[in-house]
């Protein structure tokens, strides 16, 4: 089975644009930030030791990241597609990925970075801010933390997917509908999820 990356730094729409992949594509959407948030509100031994790294803006270590991976994964059928969504975030993650490629018989097709510009990431930050409320939205310290290391990260990554020739990029300043059809063109023209 397929499975497809959207990347992009915090607040660059890519939980909206997965959403609407998973739906379009019949994919499981899997939020690394989301899961991490669920584990934090239940208390978790995972939880609690990833929410000191999350509250400092820092990224949360590989090996806690591999755990969560293990666990989401294992709740879907062999066979089901996944959008992978906040994840590879590291060249150490986009390895394990390969791994799990073996283990779970599952092709990645590519990664498609939603680009955004830092005043329109800030600005959809403080407006997430005052909408949803999550705590590392609140303090601009923290979110330039998290935009100046996820963009390095990031420079990493694409790299590491140019070289394997499944590196995409689409312009993340449209409203949603612009943005999905960008990405579904990628996928269609590129043949991105047939086997
Ligand atoms: P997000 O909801 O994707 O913005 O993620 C919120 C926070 O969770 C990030 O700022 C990181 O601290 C952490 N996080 C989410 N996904 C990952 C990942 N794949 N690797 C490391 N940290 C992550």
């Amino acid at each position: 089975m397929t499975g497809l990356i959207i990347s992009g730094l915090p607040a660059s729409g890519k939980g909206t644009q997965c959403k609407k992949v998973a739906s379009e594509y019949g994919l499981a959407h899997l939020d690394t930030g989301e899961n991490l948030r669920q584990e934090i509100a239940q208390e978790s031994t995972l939880g609690l030791e990833a929410k000191k790294f999350i509250a400092q803006g820092k990224l949360v270590p590989d090996t806690l990241i591999q755990k969560i991976m293990v666990k989401v994964m294992g709740r879907y059928p062999s066979g089901q597609g996944f959008v992978f969504d906040g994840f590879p975030r590291t060249i150490g993650q986009a390895r394990m990925l390969e791994d799990f490629g073996k283990e779970y018989n599952l092709h990645i097709s590519g990664m498609i970075y939603l680009k955004v510009r830092e005043e329109q990431i800030i600005e959809r930050i403080r407006k997430r801010a005052q909408e949803a409320g999550r705590r590392d939205d609140q303090d601009p310290d923290i979110i330039q933390k998290r935009i100046q290391g996820q963009r390095k990260q990031l420079v990493d990554l694409k790299a590491f997917y140019q070289e394997r020739e499944k590196y995409y990029e689409v312009d993340g300043m449209g409203d949603v509908a612009e943005v999905f059809d960008q990405i579904r063109k990628i996928i269609e023209h590129q043949g991105l999820l047939k086997e």
